[in-house]
């Protein structure tokens, strides 16, 4: 079976990690005979944007609806495009229009990575967020009256559907039952959100009826930002709505040092449309054109995008590659991000050339 992958490099950096991205996809094809179709797109870019005047062509969703999975680089060049525009033209109708409800992020501590918590080590740090992706606080339910006046009234409703929350609760549920410790920590605010949040709690215990094997605990969403940073070794799979899972999916990665390292999925567990891979950080101005982004993120995005695709033997081989490049730490393959003087390009060549093994 051949995997059809829509390859979008961006903008910025996204153009100079996708090509290790790339390298490091082609070798773990190779080594464990998957098959690869890799369609290149140069649209969702601010380059193609300033030649028509949007960012997608019309016929965006027939030409993608179709591929097994996204291959994203990063989107966004404020200079010449305001960030509202570029993001809202490209990313965030995908993962309205594919369905794209699960937003996953691994937060591991990498060997030879130096983490902002004192005293932390590699296996300290390796747990995952689970997003809710479509639904929750960022609905546009709303509005404005007495706009001006000192009367004036703000509301914007978070909107939860039982169908919405109870299948990224059945995906977290279905990681966690697949990881070692079996652990799910749910994101909460029902003693101060009392309507919603308390809802959410009882959809966490039915769903869970379920996965008796996992074992559940909740903590407001307070201390639970509190205690990534306090106590990072206790999570293994946490769960959160939409905003809770904003913010948690930023600081986590943040926990486990460069944000040149992390990947992220937007997933469509159904499959029914392509879900998209990507790394964390975004089209990075200020070292574009220099060649020294490390392509880590990419490259981990790759893993998780083989893995999506039902070759998680491959995925695997990928993070044990770079993985052992960071472990030898040589300053002269490395990007300076993470203490070396090497390139982009050195850095992929290596972690490409432990894949092939
Ligand atoms: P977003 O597009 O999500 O708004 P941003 O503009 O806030 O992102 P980034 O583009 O991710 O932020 O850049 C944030 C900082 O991290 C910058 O200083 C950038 O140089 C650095 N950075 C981002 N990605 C990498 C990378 N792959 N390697 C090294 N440094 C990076
Ligand atoms: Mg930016």
């Amino acid at each position: 079976m051949t995997h059809r992958i829509a390859v979008i490099p961006g903008d910025g950096i996204g153009k100079e990690v996708m090509p290790e991205g790339l390298r490091a996809l082609e070798a773990a094809a190779a080594r464990f005979g998957i098959d690869l179709a890799l369609e290149p797109f140069d649209f969702a870019s601010c380059d193609y944007y300033l030649e028509h005047g949007q960012m997608l062509p019309d016929d965006w969703f027939e030409t993608l609806k179709d591929h097994d999975a996204i291959f994203y680089g990063a989107v966004g060049w404020p200079e010449m495009v305001p960030d509202h525009i570029s993001l809202w033209g490209s990313l965030l109708q995908f993962r309205r229009r594919f369905d794209q409800y699960v937003n996953l992020r691994p937060c591991k501590l990498l060997p030879g990575v130096k983490s902002p918590l004192a005293g932390r080590e590699p296996g300290d740090i390796d747990f995952y967020v689970v997003r809710e992706n479509t639904e929750g606080e960022y609905s546009s339910v709303g509005g404005r009256m007495f706009e001006g006046t000192e009367r004036e009234v703000v509301i914007q409703e978070t909107v939860m559907t039982r169908t919405g929350v109870d299948r990224v609760l059945k995906y977290a549920y279905e990681l966690a039952a697949s990881r070692p410790r079996k652990q799910l920590t749910s994101a909460t605010k029902s003693n101060g959100i009392a309507i919603t949040m308390p809802w959410w709690d009882e959809r966490v215990k039915a769903v869970g009826e379920r996965y008796p094997e996992v074992s559940v605990q909740a903590f407001h969403i307070d201390i639970l930002a509190a205690n990534f940073v306090m106590h990072p070794d206790w999570f293994d799979v946490v769960v959160a709505s939409n905003l809770f899972g904003d913010i948690l999916s930023d600081l986590g990665p943040a926990c486990t040092g460069t944000i040149g390292v992390a990947p992220s999925a937007n997933i469509n567990p159904d499959g029914s449309f392509p879900s998209l891979f990507e790394p964390v950080h975004g089209s990075a101005p200020d070292i574009a054109g220099r060649g020294i982004a490390n392509p880590i993120g990419q490259v981990w995005s790759a893993a998780m995008m083989l893995e999506h695709l039902g070759h998680p033997d491959a995925g695997r081989a990928i993070v044990d590659a770079f993985e052992a490049v960071l472990s030898e730490g040589d300053p002269a393959v490395l990007t300076p991000d993470v203490g070396g003087q090497g390139t982009t390009e050195t850095l992929g060549r290596a972690i490409a050339a432990r894949i092939a093994g």
